[in-house]
């Protein structure tokens, strides 16, 4: 089972969309659980932005056992040490993981909301975290959500749906680690 929790404030039909994709893409069925506060001590004053690594140990520590895996989806900006920012954040073959929507809105770049234009970038980053839960690493392939992109334009370049062969690498790890 894995738990899908949204942190802060994140659309009920945001959130509906990533749990189908979730279930569709990687098999097992999606809890929704309820939001879950951000912890303050994650937030940093100078960068303006909150620690993906604080609010992952967090979550960490406060799921229940039962599920197995846990993805996040945050309405605020995250940071790792050494980036500016980043989309979302995942412990390989981890436990948890976090995506951020905060960049994939329209208007972070002074543009009017497309609702649509969002659910879609965070479909891709969504299955990216989640890819990473599940052993897969990043891709070759500019079409798959596998791929690293640090940029809006390289992420909508990117499909939702994952390319052969990182969908045969989850088809072998589904069977030899996580069945
Ligand atoms: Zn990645
Ligand atoms: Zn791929």
């Amino acid at each position: 089972m894995i738990y899908l929790v949204p942190m802060g404030n994140i659309e009920s039909d945001i959130v509906q969309s990533a749990s189908l994709c979730l279930w569709h893409t990687f098999g097992f069925e999606v809890k929704r659980f309820s939001p879950l506060e951000i912890p303050t001590h994650s937030y940093d004053e100078k960068r303006r932005q909150y620690s993906s690594i604080e609010i992952l140990r967090m979550l960490h520590k406060t799921m229940p056992k039962e599920a197995f895996r846990v993805l996040a989806l945050i309405d605020k900006d995250l940071f790792i040490p050494v980036l500016s920012f980043v989309y979302g954040h995942a412990q390989f073959e981890g436990k948890v993981g976090i995506v951020s929507i905060a960049r994939l809105r329209q208007e972070f770049y002074g543009f009017p909301e497309d609702k649509e234009l969002v659910t879609n970038r965070m479909l891709k980053e969504v299955t990216h975290e989640t890819g990473h839960l599940f052993g897969l690493t990043h891709c070759n392939d500019t079409s798959c959500p596998m791929t690293l992109s640090t940029n809006i334009r390289a992420l909508d370049k990117k499909g939702v749906s994952l390319c052969e062969s990182c969908k045969l690498l989850l088809k072998e790890n589904m069977v030899e680690k996580f069945q």
